[in-house]
């Protein structure tokens, strides 16, 4: 694997032993798998239980070594992202875990992490994300599930769709309406972390989803369901800030699907020096360099800032606001990047390319998932758009004839 310059020697070392637990352990077991013609629910639970068997849960990797973590951080993840990526091994199981324990992990105090944190990290308990409702996509401001206080209870009514792997998680973090009145502020949702089993929560499975993988994606219906205060993760009003911030975890995961373009990029290689057209092998014809040109250019790109974002969270150097629009950027680039250097790869193996084996057409679809899962890429380019225009201007950086007039300016003029 290449490093990163920056990366110190812990990084290494881990990219190292990742490198190699993915050749010698997932890629034999995806080849196996493969064979063997699994369903895909089986593969990811084999694919995720063997990663957590060598120490290798983004959770576990994330997490502080008192809660059962190996403290690698962002990077780490980062990096565990990316090797898996290239074994094409679907391990939603572990990817979800850290998106529904993302919040707990960030913010959540010593008991809740003892508690909700320590068993997920070893892969004894799981967790999904529950964001999306019927009428609330994009807009997640607009969550309408109702959570009300009673005693020291909350009580959960409403639903949620399109939830991955909700009937075989343990825990569903959620976010909820806790006061309407304060949606102008953004002090309107709360965040809970819920037992999936608990009493007046139903789960249905709705549609067939399209591609090769099966999540499992389900509804769920919250009817009088009971939380203790104990699910609340910081304070009423405080779920929006927990959900952004989540958010940047989940964004920066998206991201490292770059990993998959690696692979995309060496079937064209191989494929464009052995496919031999009128005389000589295609990697000879411009179009076809161009075209690698493409590829190479995106995931150096790519694999650049992924790494960059990672290193400024684990210096702890950034502004939050700041690095919602960076993880936005990161996420929308990597994902636009790893559809563009699919298409790039299907054309250069042409028919080939179109065969299940070569495998180009998993990756894509899996590209435009990625493209609008954690938030749809258009979305959230508006909102690094409108971000531009909020920021003051560099006058520096403008031309004479943008510049506003100086009071000095306006001085000399008077005087001259
Ligand atoms: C396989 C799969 C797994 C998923 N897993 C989960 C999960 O585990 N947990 C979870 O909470 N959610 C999950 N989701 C939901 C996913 O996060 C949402 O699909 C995504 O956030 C987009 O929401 P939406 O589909 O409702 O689209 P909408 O928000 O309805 O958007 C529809 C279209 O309108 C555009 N649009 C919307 N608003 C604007 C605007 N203001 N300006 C311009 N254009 C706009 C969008 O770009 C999009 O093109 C999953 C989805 C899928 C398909």
């Amino acid at each position: 694997m290449d490093y990163m310059p920056w990366w110190s020697e812990k990084n290494r070392k881990f990219a190292d032993e990742m490198e190699a637990f993915v050749d010698s352990e997932l890629v034999p077991l995806a080849m196996k798998l493969e064979e063997e013609n699994k369903d895909p629910m089986a593969i990811q639970w084999q694919a995720s239980k063997k990663c957590i068997e060598h120490g290798f849960h983004p959770l576990m990797v994330l997490t502080e070594e008192k809660y059962g973590g190996s403290e690698q951080g962002y990077t780490g993840y980062t990096i565990l992202n990316e090797e898996t990526g290239r074994c094409l091994l679907n391990i939603n199981p572990l990817l979800t875990s850290v998106f529904g324990a993302g919040p707990v992990l960030l913010f959540g105090t010593d008991a809740q992490k003892e508690e909700f944190l320590a068993p997920m990290v070893k892969g004894e308990k799981w967790a999904s994300i529950a964001v999306t409702e019927p009428d609330a996509g994009n807009d997640v401001a607009g969550l309408q599930l109702h959570a009300e206080k009673d005693g020291d209870e909350w009580i959960l009514n409403g639903w949620k769709r399109f939830i991955t792997l909700a009937p075989l998680s343990d825990y569903l973090m959620l976010y909820a309406n806790t006061d309407p009145q304060m949606k102008h502020i953004h002090r309107h949702l709360t965040a809970f972390i819920v037992p999936r089993r608990s009493k007046g929560i139903t789960i249905e499975k709705i549609n067939r989803l399209a591609g090769r993988v099966e999540m499992a994606n389900s509804v769920v219906r919250f009817r009088d369901v009971r939380v203790p205060e104990k699910c609340m993760i910081l304070e009423p009003g405080d779920g929006w800030m927990v959900m952004t911030s989540a958010l940047n975890i989940e964004r920066l995961g998206l991201a490292g699907v770059i990993g998959q373009g690696r692979v995309l990029q060496e079937i064209a290689r191989a494929y464009a020096k052995r496919r031999v057209q009128f005389g000589m092998p295609i990697s000879h014809y411009q179009n076809i360099q161009l075209r690698m040109a493409e590829i190479k250019m995106r995931l150096e790109t790519a694999r650049a800032t992924i790494y960059y974002l990672a290193d400024l969270l684990d210096k702890g150097e950034v502004d939050m606001f700041e690095f919602g629009v960076k993880s936005a950027a990161a996420k929308i680039y990597c994902t636009q990047s790893l559809a563009e250097i699919g298409q790039h790869a299907a054309y250069i193996c042409a028919g080939d390319g179109y065969t299940h084996e070569f495998g180009i057409y998993g990756i894509l679809e899996n590209a435009m998932l990625m493209q609008v899962a954690g938030g749809s890429n258009d979305v959230l380019k508006i909102f690094i758009g409108r971000n531009e225009f909020i920021k003051d201007i560099d006058e520096r950086l403008l031309p004479r004839a943008l510049r506003g007039v100086t009071k000095e300016e306006i001085e000399n003029l008077n005087e001259s």
